[in-house]
């Protein structure tokens, strides 16, 4: 896909942003490149903003898909986890952890929960696998994760709760990377690439 519609997908990101205040990235051009050498990645962020949440991010065509899940990713396959439908990021936005000043959109703390990278595993009827841009449109999107915290079958699943269509479920999906005892989201609460935990970034910035 051209740079320049992967440009107009993050036009929402952007509005809602103030560069000169926030210190998220702003989404370069160069940034939304699609990229064919590797496999795509997947972040999770942990955000304490005005409700404390997670957004799951995948790589699609050059930006992020983003759903904010306020109780995160379950590891136990009975657990079906509200998921709404955000705007796309901006590639770049997968390595930021940083604290969004508190009057900013999204202000609060910010760590990067998990990443890595992802397989699609959603295939259609006759047996190929549909795209992933596809799958999103038709809101049923299969995806193994290669995390350090998180590893296996994920199931984000369109549901139209409460007549919006922007509410999805985000489901573990039966495999080695499901255990029902582990409660991740509230008991591995260091960021895979800093160490640090929301409350660190937070004691920093008030020493700052
Ligand atoms: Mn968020």
């Amino acid at each position: 896909m051209a740079a320049r519609s992967s440009d107009t997908r993050l036009d929402c990101y952007r509005s809602r942003r103030d560069f000169r205040k926030s210190p998220e990235p702003s989404g370069s051009e160069a940034a939304c490149r699609v990229r064919k050498d590797r496999n795509p990645i997947f972040v999770i962020h942990e955000h304490r903003a005005s409700s404390h949440h997670f957004d799951v991010r995948l790589e699609v065509d050059g930006v992020l898909k983003s759903w904010a899940v306020p109780k995160g990713p379950s590891t136990d396959t009975r657990e079906r986890r509200l998921a709404v439908l955000t705007e796309d990021h901006p590639l770049d936005y997968a390595d930021f952890e940083g604290v969004i000043p508190q009057d900013e959109y999204g202000g609060g703390a910010v760590v990067v929960w998990d990443a890595g990278p992802y397989r699609n595993i959603k295939t259609g009827d006759d047996g190929e696998t549909v795209e992933m841009a596809r799958a999103v449109e038709m809101g049923t999107v299969e995806v193994w994760l290669e995390g350090k915290k998180l590893r296996g079958g994920y199931a984000l699943v369109r549901t139209n709760m409460r007549g919006d269509p922007d509410n999805w479920l985000l489901i573990k999906m039966d495999d080695e990377g499901a255990d029902a005892r582990r409660k991740p989201a509230r008991t591995q609460p260091e960021s895979v690439l800093s160490g640090k935990t929301l409350d660190d970034l937070e004691a920093q910035e008030s020493d700052d």
